[in-house]
């Protein structure tokens, strides 16, 4: 577990109310002290601190903070919607796409993850009223599953379509 996970743990914990401040800087005290990596959660379960059942919580509350944060996958495929949609409403070249791309790949290998439009901007490419104007038409074809907040791509041309959430299984609409 990274420290940047474990701080939304201990966050979520608190705002739960499951854990005291004291109990968390305690348990995190262990935690530095061990020689081996440990889990906080398992730490204060261990001594008592929270339940099982408090843990499980706060590992769903953290999960749901930090799906955003981790689908890399849907960000690929949604700046690859983005770059779609600003080349085909006419507002850069395939060419001005594919170097943004390109520098998005070597800033993300510098751990600087930034988006397509957002490169596009930096670079006087796009304005930001034009990258908004990609956006709307975006939100238009993806859908939350309003069970987990993952995104779905709507498939144009198959109304009524629904089909399970592939994380937590609800019922989504995807057809228009
Ligand atoms: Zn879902």
């Amino acid at each position: 577990m990274t420290s940047r996970e474990d701080s939304l743990f201990g966050r979520i914990a608190i705002d739960l109310g499951l854990v005291k401040e004291d109990q968390l800087r305690e348990a995190l005290a262990e935690q530095a002290r061990s020689d081996r990596a440990r889990l906080l959660g398992a730490i204060l379960v261990e001594k008592g601190h929270i339940t099982e059942e408090g843990l499980r919580q706060i590992l769903l509350a953290q999960r749901e903070k930090l799906a955003p944060l981790k689908s890399g996958r849907e960000r690929r495929q949604e700046d690859a919607s983005f770059g779609a949609i600003a080349v085909k409403e006419g507002h850069i070249a395939n060419e001005d796409l594919d170097r943004a791309l390109v520098e998005q790949f070597r800033l993300a290998k510098r751990g600087l993850f930034l988006k397509v439009g957002e490169i596009l901007v930096k670079n006087r490419k796009m304005t930001e009223d034009q990258v908004l104007a990609v956006l709307r038409v975006q939100q238009n074809r993806f859908v939350t599953c309003p069970g987990c907040g993952s995104r779905y791509r709507v498939l144009e041309g198959k109304p009524g379509l629904v089909v399970p959430c592939k994380k937590c299984g609800k019922e989504i609409e995807l057809g228009k």
